[in-house]
């Protein structure tokens, strides 16, 4: 038997802890908060998206950085396993539209209810408003922990502090100085899952406006990297929703100016199509103006930023339209740029992107490769995906494999 101290009360570390202590260890979870959870508490909009619906491999296609490393703790606790252990432990989940998962109550706060009762009966214990400030290490091994009360010993510890966004939340990088202290290497952090400040200042009319069914193509250095479809909403800094939170993981690590992102607001139609459609707009309309006949085809709010960007003024008569200005019309339709300054901050970032370089991390444990007895998992370590349920599994999953790996 071990005595784990796990360090911090989050998502990944109470799954570990749970995993621990059923293991037989003697387990104390070391939170910062007078609470766990906090972060948990506002994922899904209060609702908490647990997890994913799909097999490990689509799993692995939704994480962005190190994928590969996830494999091995993926299989060890996939999707699957995670819904079969919330239903069996009391808290069923419903799958709701493009494969998420939810509480049948639709509350976060009951995810940390469910971890905590299974920690609990597991005999693990809790200690808040305890700030873990530093590690203890002894020859190359884990041998205890120091707070703001005092010094514990310990065989192992658990690092769950996860990353730095959304600080308010309690995560704000402790686990990087603990890593750091002992020899890893952290990779740059970068806000992730973000909106995108823009150039220029169009976007203030737009403000408030959806996208509904767009595609968008993320282009770095003018190469395509990525294509997304969805929604997307413009806002007072530029560009927000979905597939805009998306983008930015990708693009985060970017020179902004290198970034070009662009829409196409009818991804349906072929630029041959929109063209014959505009055609037959245009004739079924002919003495309308044309800001009134793109209203068949268009959200009225940007209807004058599109006149403005192919230059063909809105009070124009549609027969009046000569072809090259269509060609031009269709051209902006299909790829209507957007140039990206910057991401917004980590307060906003639904995750980070970065953290303990994974190099130093046995993927099948999460232990350290410096430190024998110490084990990362959760945001901390360099690993964030999409959404739709996928960084809390990443979370579990690397929580589980830490914590069930401890048997002796
Ligand atoms: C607004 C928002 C919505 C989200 N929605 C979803 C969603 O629906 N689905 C999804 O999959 N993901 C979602 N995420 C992402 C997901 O919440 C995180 O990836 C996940 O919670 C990370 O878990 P973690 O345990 O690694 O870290 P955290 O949840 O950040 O937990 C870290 C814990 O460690 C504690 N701590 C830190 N330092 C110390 C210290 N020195 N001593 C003691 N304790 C310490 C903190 O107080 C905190 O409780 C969302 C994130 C945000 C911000």
């Amino acid at each position: 038997m071990s005595n784990v101290a796990v360090i911090g009360g989050g998502a990944a570390g109470l799954m570990a802890a749970y995993a621990a202590a059923k293991n037989g260890n003697s387990v104390v979870v070391f939170e910062k908060n007078e609470k766990c959870g906090k972060k948990i508490y506002i994922t899904g909009k209060g609702r908490c998206n647990v997890t994913h619906d799909c097999l490990p491999g689509e799993f692995l296609e939704n994480v962005v950085r190190n994928p590969k490393f996830m494999t091995g703790a993926i299989y060890a606790f996939s999707p699957s396993d995670c819904v079969d252990f919330f239903t069996e432990s009391g808290l069923p989940l419903k799958l709701e539209r493009g494969g998420r998962y939810f509480p049948v109550s639709d509350k976060a706060s009951d995810v940390t209810k469910c971890l905590e009762n299974k920690c609990k009966n597991s005999g693990v214990t809790f200690k808040f408003n305890e700030k873990v400030t530093e590690l203890q290490v002894l020859n190359s091994t884990l041998s205890g922990i120091t707070t703001e009360k005092g010094a514990y010993s310990f065989d192992k510890a658990i690092v769950c502090t996860g990353g730095v966004s959304y600080p308010s939340t309690g995560s704000t990088g402790d686990g990087y100085t603990f890593a750091e202290s002992v020899g890893h290497e952290i990779v740059d952090v970068k806000p992730a899952l973000c909106g995108l400040n823009l150039a220029g200042d169009f976007y203030g009319r737009l403000q408030g406006l959806t996208l509904k069914n767009v595609a968008l193509d993320v282009r770095i250095n003018d190469k395509s990297v990525k294509r997304f479809f969805g929604e997307m909403l413009f806002t007072h800094f530029g560009v927000s929703g979905p597939i805009i939170l998306s983008a930015s993981s990708i693009i985060n690590r970017a020179e902004p100016k290198s970034v070009k992102l662009s829409v196409d607001l009818k991804p349906a139609l072929s630029a041959e199509k929109l063209d014959m459609r505009l055609l037959r707009d245009f004739a079924d309309n002919k003495n309308k103006d044309l800001g009134n006949c793109l209203k068949n085809l268009l959200p009225a709010a940007i209807i004058p930023v599109i006149s403005e960007r192919c230059k063909i003024p809105l009070g124009k008569k549609v027969n009046a339209v000569t072809h090259a200005e269509r060609v031009k019309l269709v051209e902006i339709l299909k790829n209507f740029i957007l140039n990206v300054v910057s991401l917004r901050g980590f307060d906003e970032a639904v995750v980070t992107s970065g953290g303990v370089d994974i190099k130093q991390i046995n993927p099948k444990t999460m232990e350290s490769k410096i430190v024998k007895g110490l084990y990362f998992c959760g945001e901390v370590l360099d690993l964030d995906a999409f959404t739709g349920g996928f960084n809390l599994q990443i979370a579990f999953s690397t929580g589980f494999c830490a914590g069930n790996s401890i048997k002796d």
